[in-house]
């Protein structure tokens, strides 16, 4: 379940709810579009018992992790979905997670303003989430090995609790309850620092800044287009980045588009460098055309939020039936799915995808930890879909994905 977040609109004011993976704010009442920038994971506070102001008050962090975590063991790919929240300060009295509390609740971004204190965040988001995933029964167990782990379709935030001191005692803001007795000794570890200047989130135009139309996006999309340049933008650290971007020719039968990335690469530990390396290399039950040769090797990932089976499934088709692909410049159109995982995601998973795309695991898992990809190159690509009934099908690479999975992947 998403987590639904208040903000104030930077035009005009007026209270805006968006869920938690939105980056596009919609202003219902000034009409006014804004892309969220910020430097690193989200941060929100949960209200007060009563609606009573959180302004000056202690908040201890808490992380959340949404996503799915793959290990690769064996000769297999393991899965599993994660959703926690976990304290991330080792403070004396505070509850361990926050259980479902922040679904129920209308969080608020935090601000400096407010002038809170900040109990330091002492455990790393890595060791957190590692927690989850032995939780899930996903950490290598003992001395078992495994050859590659992956987050993906992540959603990190911090969430704080409101601490409120009184009566030599420490409460939690939200429920009331009395976490801690202060008697006074100052080893109860709650000093605050105060807000973190890198912390703060801009608001960006959701204009073209090639042409200065309007972009189009829903509020998950992490890509952009600008239908009257049929360009292409995304979110990045200085602000709207151009994304190279190119579609597959649509045929008659295309009912729409579903995006891709296309991570081509070099892969100097299992010596390929084009696509026929990677037929041979990997086993495939099929023999590299000799044209093969000159064709660079590209890892396809799903450019959409889908369940882990699905995801692998169809980067799986897609990188194996590159070849059959030939895109050219895109075209701004309707029916294009909203990219709804970004290009930094797309890189967590290429090892996995090398990893599903393999018809040897026992040639390829072992290679894993050794694998970098050198002269990496990322573009978008648009793939046409047929409606087939319960399925989108590709025609070219045979890519298939049902209705329902893609508006599962939406609010995953
Ligand atoms: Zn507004
Ligand atoms: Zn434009």
């Amino acid at each position: 379940m998403a987590i639904r977040v208040e903000q104030d609109c930077p035009h005009c004011g007026a209270a805006i709810e968006f869920v938690e993976t939105d980056h596009v704010l919609a202003c219902g009442y000034c009409g006014a579009r804004s892309l969220l920038q910020s430097a690193g994971p989200c941060r929100y506070v949960l209200p007060m018992a009563g609606g009573a102001s959180s302004a000056g008050l202690l908040l201890a962090p808490y992380l959340r992790f949404k996503g799915t975590i793959y290990l690769v063991r064996g000769e297999t790919i393991e899965h599993r979905v994660i959703d926690t929240t976990q304290a991330a300060s080792p403070a004396l009295g505070l509850p361990p997670s926050l259980g479902l509390r922040p679904q129920a609740m209308r969080l608020r971004r935090i601000v400096s303003e407010d002038g809170n204190l900040f109990l330091p965040q002492t455990l790393k988001a890595s060791a957190i989430v590692e927690k989850a995933a032995m939780v899930g029964g996903l950490a290598p167990l003992g001395c078992e090995p495994f050859q590659h782990r992956a987050y993906i379709g992540e959603h990190l935030s911090y969430i704080y609790l409101p601490l409120v001191a009184k009566n030599r005692g420490v409460y939690d803001g939200v429920t009331g309850e009395r976490l801690l007795e202060l008697d006074g000794t100052g080893e109860h570890g709650l000093s605050g620092r105060r807000f973190d200047e890198s912390w703060r989130v801009r608001f960006l135009s959701a204009l073209c800044p090639q042409c200065g139309a309007g972009l189009e996006g829903a509020g998950d999309c992490e890509v952009m287009t600008c239908a009257l340049c049929d360009s292409a933008w995304a979110v990045g650290p200085d602000g709207l980045a151009a994304v190279d971007w190119q579609m597959q020719p649509a045929t008659e039968s295309t009912a729409l588009f579903l995006p891709f990335w296309q991570m081509t690469a070099q892969i100097p530990a299992l010596r390929i460098s084009s696509f026929a390396d990677f037929v041979v290399r990997s086993n495939q039950p099929f023999l590299p055309r000799p044209e093969w040769r000159d064709r660079a090797m590209s890892l396809w990932i799903p450019a959409v939020r889908l369940r882990p089976k699905i995801f692998l499934q169809a980067g799986r088709q897609a990188t194996l039936g590159q070849w059959r692909l030939a895109p050219v410049p895109g075209r701004v159109r309707p029916n294009l799915f909203p990219a709804t995982l970004p290009a930094s995601e797309a890189r967590q998973a290429v090892k996995l995808m090398l990893a599903a795309s393999s018809a040897s695991p026992r040639r390829i898992f072992p290679m894993l930890p050794q694998v970098r990809l050198t002269g990496v190159s990322t573009r978008l690509v648009y793939l046409p879909f047929a409606d087939r009934g319960h399925d989108w099908v590709q025609p070219e690479t045979g890519v298939a994905i049902g209705k329902n999975i893609l508006r599962f992947g939406r609010t995953l």
